[in-house]
């Protein structure tokens, strides 16, 4: 038994693997005298890996089968389920993988400790099998299971490797031919590793590279970049930056890198998987060097615009002046209309350049919004006393609506809604050739302290056509664009209405019939103020009587700085109309000299001026001991734009007036200033720096 025992080990060892297993039932089908057997090692998925032998085998047999459970004859399933020898000397079963029928048959299970390893069958022989035959073979291959679990385990370990060589060709294959970069770096930046890409982009034999260091590889301003995956790469997560990498040829190549950090056996590892971008970097660089066009195109725009309005402001301030003083003068019937023609027309032309001042300010994002408590009603009735003359002398009726729920003091850019509604009431009297023209003013609803204020003006005018009701709203655009049109007007005004609104998170609409009349109509969400607003929200719309100089306590000592010699005039006629005394000066150094010699209730400063400019003078001024700095300094200014009055504010100027200053600019500015400071009548409402923040007191000159 022992023999049989050394002979089946012998003859496994002798015989590794499979060819060992025929050689092992070659034996047992030898000692037993069997016709048929199997012996082979059960795998994990229940197939029985075996030899086949015997010869009612042949000529099929000798070989190797893999035969599944379901296969299987019954024997064997109960005797791998026992875990004991079966003896079975009458079956008739076919037997699995060779086309004979099992008649007896010795099936013994492998076992290693507990598990179940192989399975041995010897059948068929002439006699019938005794069951001292089965312990003899049952004992002789006891000793296999051990040598069959080392079997399977290295099978296992076989199959495992070849499955990750198959893995790792693949891989290899996916990473050579991949269309990124991908180099692997030892932690001092050696290439270790570089795909067939990398070669090829980069211009380098695989061996050339791997001599190479990273930082060889990076073009100066990219250095940075592997640092900092140095740096940066004990942190998990995989670092990306854009990174420009110079080829064999030296032309830099820009990538989007990805950086990770491999760990393997203590060995660490950098892998750097590579995306060329230059399409996208050329699409970038092109964009960017389109958008600072764009904005350098905005800028010189916006100069020119500036420079535009400064250039035309100024004759226009001594054309207006002019005309204001000549009207003051005993003139004949016929005089006077001809200088009333040149004074609107002067207006006009400075209501035009101000709408594209406006627009340009809206584009370029520079209009910013100041909102004050005001008072809607007072508002509305302002703007329709600015229009009262001239309806009256249309025969049109002006009306004013207000709803009583209207709130009294709103918050809101007062002088934009202003604006706003001093377009549309010009555009109703325009094109109501008779009838009425009324403004409504309503309290929609409220949310969160919010109200909705609907303001409409309502003519009974020529109406505007339904195909034409959007395009009215674009630039340059109106209803009758022909030169025999009657009406006047370049078709700005509800351009800008339109951005105003806007801007203010408005809506703006139109309801109209041809030939019954229009009604423009807009909403605002306006948060209610905590107090009642004091005062009128804009100086007065009524007309000042002419020259109608104030009579002030005692003269009011004015000082201007002004270049341009006309200005200059105007300015002090107009102020010397208003019962100041004047003194006059042409650049800013002599205005700084004479501020701090003499006592000024006021100082009005032109900007732009030789020697010294107005900002440096009012510096000036302001450093100056005593109370002489403290004068209240005016900007005269054609430059209107935010960073022009920030400025003039910045060097110590109190507030600011529009160029072209008309009379009534004048004494807006005395009554804010000069009264404060002397403190003769204070009027509430009027001149609180800082309650509003300074406004340009030339800004009401627009309703023409
Ligand atoms: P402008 O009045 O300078 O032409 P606007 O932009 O203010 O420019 O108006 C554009 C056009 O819209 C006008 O030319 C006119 O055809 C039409 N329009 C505006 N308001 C009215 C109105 N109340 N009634 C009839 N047509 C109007």
């Amino acid at each position: 038994m022992l023999e049989l025992s050394n002979s089946v080990l012998a003859a496994l060892a002798h015989n590794p693997g499979n060819e060992g297993c025929s050689a092992v039932l070659e034996l047992l089908l030898e000692a037993s005298a069997s016709r048929l057997g199997y012996f082979g090692r059960l795998e994990d998925d229940g197939v029985l890996v075996c030899a086949v032998g015997g010869v009612d085998a042949r000529p099929a047999g000798g070989r190797l089968a893999r035969i599944p459970g379901r296969e299987w004859p019954a024997i064997w399933r109960s005797c791998l389920e026992q875990g004991e020898p079966v003896c079975a000397n009458s079956v008739s079963v076919p037997a699995p993988s060779v086309p004979v029928t099992l008649r007896r048959a010795l099936v013994v299970p492998v076992c290693d400790g507990a598990d179940r390893r192989g399975l041995l069958c010897l059948a068929n022989r002439e006699n019938p099998y005794s069951a001292a035959e089965l312990r003899r073979i049952a004992a002789a291959v006891q000793c296999l299971g051990p040598v069959l679990s080392a079997w399977c385990d290295q099978e296992r370990a076989e199959a495992r490797r070849r499955d990750l060589e198959r893995r790792l060709k693949l891989t290899q294959f996916a990473i050579d031919h991949s269309p990124g970069v991908v180099l692997t770096l030892d932690p001092s930046g050696r290439i270790v590793y570089a795909n067939k890409t990398a070669c090829r982009t980069l211009g380098y034999r695989a061996e050339e590279l791997t001599r190479k260091n990273i930082r060889e590889l990076l073009e100066d301003g990219s250095r940075r970049c592997w640092e900092r995956f140095r740096d940066e790469l004990s942190k998990p997560a995989a670092l990306e930056c854009e990174a420009r990498f110079r080829t064999s040829a030296g032309s830099p190549i820009p990538f989007s890198v990805l950086a990770g950090r491999l760990e393997f056996d203590g060995l660490e590892l950098i892998a750097l998987v590579c995306r060329d971008i230059s399409d996208y970097v050329a699409a970038r660089e092109e964009l960017l060097q389109a958008l600072e066009k764009e904005r350098e195109a905005t800028r010189l725009k916006s100069e020119f615009l500036a420079n535009v309005n400064h250039e035309l402001r100024t004759p226009l301030n001594a054309i207006i002046g002019m005309t204001e003083l000549l009207l003051e003068s005993p003139l004949s019937g016929e005089q006077r209309e001809y200088v009333e023609t040149v004074h609107r027309a002067s207006h006009d032309l400075l209501e035009m350049i101000e709408d594209i001042l406006d627009l340009e300010k809206v584009e370029a994002g520079k209009l910013e919004l100041r909102p004050e408590t005001f008072d809607p009603q007072k508002l509305v009735d302002n703007v329709a006393g600015l229009f009262a003359k001239s309806a009256r002398e249309k025969g049109i009726e002006i009306a004013v609506a207000c709803d009583p729920a209207l709130p009294p003091s709103l918050v809101g850019d007062s002088s934009r809604i202003r604006q706003v509604l001093v377009n549309l009431v010009s555009n109703a009297v325009k094109f109501t050739p008779s009838g009425h023209v009324t403004i409504r003013a309503e309290c929609l609803g409220w949310r969160d302290s919010r109200a909705q204020i609907r303001f409409a003006v309502e003519d009974s005018g020529i109406g505007i056509p339904g195909d034409k009701r959007e395009m009215i709203f674009e630039r340059f655009s109106q209803v009758d664009g022909s030169p025999t049109r009657s009406h006047e007007g370049v078709g700005l005004g509800l351009a800008i209405v339109k951005d105003l609104v806007e801007l203010m998170g408005g809506e703006l609409g139109v309801d109209s019939e041809v030939g019954r009349g229009s009604t423009f109509w807009l909403t605002l969400w306006l948060p209610a103020a905590a107090e009642r607003s004091l005062g009128p929200a804009e100086p007065a719309a009524a007309e000042p009587a002419p020259g109608g100089g104030r009579r002030w306590d005692h003269a009011p000592r004015v000082l201007v700085a002004e270049d341009d010699a006309v200005n200059r005039k105007v300015a002090v006629r107009l102020l010397e109309r208003l019962g100041c005394v004047v003194d006059a000066v042409a650049d800013g150094r002599q205005a700084a000299e004479l501020a701090a010699e003499r006592d000024y209730d006021l100082v009005f400063m032109d900007c732009e001026m030789p020697v010294m400019d107005g900002c440096q003078a009012a510096r000036r001024i302001r450093r100056e001991p005593g109370p002489k700095s403290q004068v209240p300094i005016i900007a005269m200014t054609a430059r209107v734009m935010k960073g022009d009055i920030e400025a003039c504010l910045a060097a110590g100027m109190d507030d600011y007036v529009r160029k072209p200053v008309h009379l009534r600019d004048f004494r807006v500015v005395l009554e804010k200033w000069v009264r404060r400071e002397t403190g003769l009548c204070a009027v509430p409402g009027i001149g609180h720096p800082g309650q509003t923040g300074p406004r340009s007191c030339g800004e009401d000159s627009g309703a023409g």
